[in-house]
């Protein structure tokens, strides 16, 4: 086994935005042997995973789970779905979206990028506009990431819903959850998505390795016409066969399964209502000791607009005159946290706290007084009392 850390005792601390904590329930369910995966059991299995998840993508349609990272599962919808040359339209909500983008170009397809603010959620007025002046139904696709990473922005889904039906455009809605599915609401259904790409390492509490795509029937009818040649994406083998063996292109990725269903049965038992309301509060102590600290006028919140701010990860910028890597490596150096790096155009003058999946009160205390020791240590001016400014506002939200 590698050995990460091993000058530093104690708990390290993992607030990265991917992957999460992993909880030993989910660790210790995947420390088993491997099972026959043709047998009767596994297969019951298996049926039981994809009926659970559906739950918690909010959705009655068909469910796919790839071994593939977050990417594998963006490229499944596009491959699925859009022929070369066909055109997409990319909300730009930050670095996720263009990188969605590019690598819809390298297959083939056009992307327009419809810009906006990185400090704001997508405005769907803007998406409406530019599907009002599609009258030729040119654009095919609609790829929305619902909480930009990099940003630590949700926008609002069923908001561009709105505005695509506004127009009564048909353009497949794609919908990126990866960073926000089991943090905060999400509908599928309700808000007329017709893809969902989803992946296990972040709300999910699992290692990397799982992707998901949750698919409308609109979605499979476009599929079924789509003419692009692929094998391993490919919905509709792992859909209509009958053989079991091709539900998952092969052998099935059992362990990751394992560990996913020791997820969602945590999810459960807690409840997917106060999975969100945890987030929720979490996330809203970290904002209000974000705005503490940027009374020293060094650093901020990224996302203007508190209603904007997600529920698992927050984007801080800082001020130009300090180095973003510098705050990263003294915490990790000297106080054994990891934060996220900044992305994008961004990327030189941000770095970010993750807060989703397996996390409490205490964690986020952790991580706090980490960065604030942090911040002394490289002498950046801050606001004093960020800590208890968190406290604060976990004091109200359990009220
Ligand atoms: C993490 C993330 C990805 C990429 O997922 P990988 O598993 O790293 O490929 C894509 N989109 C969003 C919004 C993410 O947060």
């Amino acid at each position: 086994m590698p050995t990460f850390n091993t000058r530093q005792r104690g708990w390290n601390f993992l607030q990265t935005p991917g992957p999460t904590n992993i909880p030993n329930r989910v660790l210790s369910a995947m420390n088993q042997p491997a099972v026959e995966f043709l047998g009767p059991e596994f297969i019951d299995f298996a049926q039981g995973l994809f009926d659970d998840l559906k739950p918690l993508f909010g959705t009655t349609g068909d469910m796919i789970i790839y071994a593939a990272n977050g990417h594998g599962s963006w490229e499944a919808a596009l491959t699925n779905t859009l022929e070369i040359g066909e055109k997409v339209l990319i909300p730009e909500t930050g670095r996720f979206a263009l990188s969605w983008g590019d690598f819809a170009g390298k297959l083939g397809i056009e992307c327009e990028v419809v810009e906006n603010d990185w400090r704001k959620a997508v405005d769907p007025n803007a998406i409406e506009e530019r599907l009002r002046a599609d009258t030729d139904h040119e654009i095919k696709a609609i790829l929305l990431v619902h909480t930009d990473t990099g940003t630590g922005i949700t926008s609002d889904v069923a908001g561009v819903r709105a505005a695509i039906d506004a127009v009564g455009h048909p353009a497949l809605l794609m919908c990126d959850t990866i960073a926000s599915l089991v943090t905060c609401p999400y509908e599928m259904d309700a808000w007329g998505v017709d893809v969902t790409i989803s992946a296990g390492q972040k709300g999910f509490m699992l290692p990397p390795g799982l992707g998901f795509n949750a698919v409308s029937q609109k979605a499979r009818e476009v599929a079924k016409t789509c003419h692009r040649p692929g094998n391993y994406w490919d919905w509709s083998e792992r859909l209509d066969s009958e053989e079991f063996y091709l539900s998952f292109c092969g052998t099935a990725p059992e362990h990751m399964m394992f560990g996913l269903r020791a997820a969602i049965d945590m999810i459960n038992e807690e409840g997917l209502e106060n999975v969100f309301n945890r987030h929720f509060r979490l996330s809203r102590a970290v904002h209000a000791a974000v705005d503490k600290w940027a009374e020293g006028g060094a650093l901020q919140n990224n996302a203007i607009n508190p209603k904007d701010r997600s529920n698992s990860v927050t984007t801080i910028l800082l001020d130009e005159a300090y180095d973003p890597i510098d705050v990263r490596d003294i915490c990790r150096e000297r106080y054994n946290l990891a934060l996220g790096n900044g992305m994008g155009k961004i990327g030189d003058e941000s770095f970010r706290i993750g807060h989703m999946g397996d996390l409490n009160e205490t964690m986020i205390f952790g991580t706090l007084g980490a960065v604030e020791a942090g911040l002394k240590g490289l002498q950046i001016p801050h606001g004093e009392g960020a800590v208890n400014a968190a406290i604060e506002s976990l004091l109200e939200s359990n009220d």
